[in-house]
């Protein structure tokens, strides 16, 4: 091995490693929860970020310790595959290590802690799936409270009902698919000025000022191509010997390009979106043919303008005709705050629709954005497999319960494995307690006591320090969005269990610049 490889063994390398799982859960635990605080992380550019969401924390925080880098990347994939519960997934990942490593202590193997872990998550995803409620897309007042338990304690709380509101609206509008709601923030004005665009919001001014401003019933044609004449290839000269060649050459170069913009006119169509450019020349005559046209719109708006309007996105303009334009009510071009942007509204049967945030500063309206996103990922993951629970601790409390029952099933040293999992399960209402100042011991005490009679939703209310009936307090979550945690909480506390030997390698650049070996001499260890 290199000279600078470092090598740890056995119990070091596994207390290491653990240790530095529980460093990152211990750095987003306090965000956990309405009564979580929140973090400003300060990048290497003295760039801010202020915010409550477990995935950001981590990202922003750009984490070097590789141990510590597979718990981020469990707070990724709950992003990817939730959008919610990023937090929840870290801080298990961090206790189901802990409780753990006691096991460790009292000599219990891992290949034994691996098991009954393994056994536990398992039965795990079997009771909470059977204790799960089922909701339809007609119940919106569940709907309504999943949204709002997403977003109760983060920025843009005070406004949750009206972006409940904007959120609905917007499912019912365009169904589940995430892509078909896109998000635009403008700074000025309050979240509350938030609004439902059914159509596409661009942040994009029109090309040229003498083009209309707003049209009504517009046909609409989509390019993926430029309104330019293609420059050649290579560097080319060319040679005019006559100024009257220099003039040909321009008047040839003007009249494509006025053909084009023909071509264009004569579909019919009244708004262009080009996901390239537009000659100074093809805006003059788009503008003088009363054509509203925006320039390098990013190709996944061009998309979702395409299932907002109906158009076809095209390629070449000669290939344009009438059917494949699309239509909208009117495009117009606003100011929102003091930036020009291109409303496209009033579309037939839109499939694709725009959330306009709102908000006082860009930090602001980054925070509302997780939020709202995290609420969006909620409500399509619990409608997709139509099974919620209670939230607030309560889920956990009731599945804790139920693994202890399952774990009498196992044999001795299992068994304390798959305890030490339902009492890891338990750090969720724990810490809840504890971000809102409440005593944890006290509180879980009554929690159990009310499992114990039955209430298998009865959480903690953080604002009132009591014990509710989380499902009454429509205090709800989607059932994936547990499941997922705890599947990849255990999966990586497993794969850093089965890790006993760490081999840090001397650093990369030694190995090409290492002198060829040739017959005269090994190179340097
Ligand atoms: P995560 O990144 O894991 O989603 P959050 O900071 O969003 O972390 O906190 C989620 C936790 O807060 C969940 O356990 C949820 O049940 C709980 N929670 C949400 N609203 C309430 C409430 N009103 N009272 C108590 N707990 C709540
Ligand atoms: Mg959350």
């Amino acid at each position: 091995m290199p000279q600078d490889t470092q090598r740890t063994l056995g119990r070091d390398a596994q207390r290491n490693n653990i240790l530095a799982a529980k460093l990152v859960a211990e750095t987003v635990r306090t965000t956990l929860g309405p009564k979580g605080m929140d973090k400003m992380i300060v990048d290497a550019m003295g760039d801010v970020v202020v915010t409550n969401d477990g995935v950001t924390v981590l990202e922003e925080m750009q984490i070097e310790h590789p141990t510590a880098k597979m718990i981020v990347e469990v707070a990724k994939t709950q992003d990817d595959q939730v959008g919610d519960g990023t937090t929840t997934a870290v801080i298990l990942s961090g206790e189901l290590l802990k409780n753990a490593e006691h096991l460790l202590d009292q000599n219990v193997h891992p290949t034994v802690i691996i098991k009954g872990y393994g056994l536990a998550a398992e039965k795990a995803q079997a009771i909470l799936s059977e204790m799960a409620e089922t909701i339809t897309a007609a119940d919106k007042d569940k709907l309504r409270n999943i949204i709002t338990t997403a977003i109760t304690g983060k920025g843009a709380e005070a406004s949750k009902e009206k972006l409940a509101d904007i959120l609905l609206e917007a499912i019912e509008t365009v169904g589940l698919n995430k892509d078909d709601i896109k998000i635009e923030k403008k700074t000025g004005g309050s979240t509350e000025e938030s609004e439902l665009i059914k159509g596409i919001v661009l942040d994009k001014e029109r090309v040229h000022s003498s083009m209309p401003q707003k049209l009504g019933d517009v046909k609409i044609a989509l390019l993926d191509c430029a309104i330019e004449i293609k420059e050649t290839e290579a560097d080319t000269k060319i040679q005019v010997t006559d100024p009257s060649q220099l003039q040909a050459f321009i008047d040839r170069e003007e009249r494509s390009l006025k053909e084009m913009v023909e071509k264009i006119v004569a579909t019919g169509a009244k708004a262009v979106f080009c996901q390239k450019g537009i000659d100074d020349i093809a805006q003059y005559y788009l503008s003088k043919a009363g054509i509203y046209a925006a320039r390098r719109v990013a190709k996944s708006d061009l998309e979702k303008l395409a299932r907002a309007t109906g158009a076809t996105i095209i390629s070449k303009i000669n290939e344009l005709t009438s059917l494949q334009l699309g239509y909208a009510g009117t495009v117009e071009e606003q100011k929102i705050g003091d930036e020009e942007m291109t409303y496209i509204k009033g579309c037939r049967n839109p499939k694709s629709v725009t959330i306009l945030l709102r908000g006082g500063t860009t930090h602001v309206l980054a925070e509302s954005e997780r939020a709202i996103k995290d609420a969006l990922g909620d409500v399509v993951a619990a409608l997709e497999s139509g099974k919620v629970v209670g939230g607030a601790g309560a889920a956990e409390m009731e599945l804790a319960k139920k693994l202890r029952e399952y774990a009498t099933s196992l044999s001795g040293r299992e068994q304390l494995a798959a305890l030490a999992f339902a009492d890891a399960i338990e750090v969720v209402p724990r810490t809840l307690a504890e971000n809102a100042g409440l005593d944890p011991i006290d509180m879980l005490t009554e929690l159990k006591a009310r499992h114990d009679e039955g209430i298998k939703w009865a959480g903690l209310d953080v604002f009132e320090g009591k014990v509710v009936n989380s499902w009454e307090k429509g205090i709800i979550e989607p059932l994936k969005l547990k499941l997922q945690a705890i599947k990849s909480a255990n999966e990586v506390a497993q794969l850093i269990l089965r890790i006993d030997d760490v081999i840090a390698g001397g650093s990369k650049k030694a190995g090409p610049q290492m002198p060829p070996m040739g017959m005269g001499g090994m190179p340097q260890m």
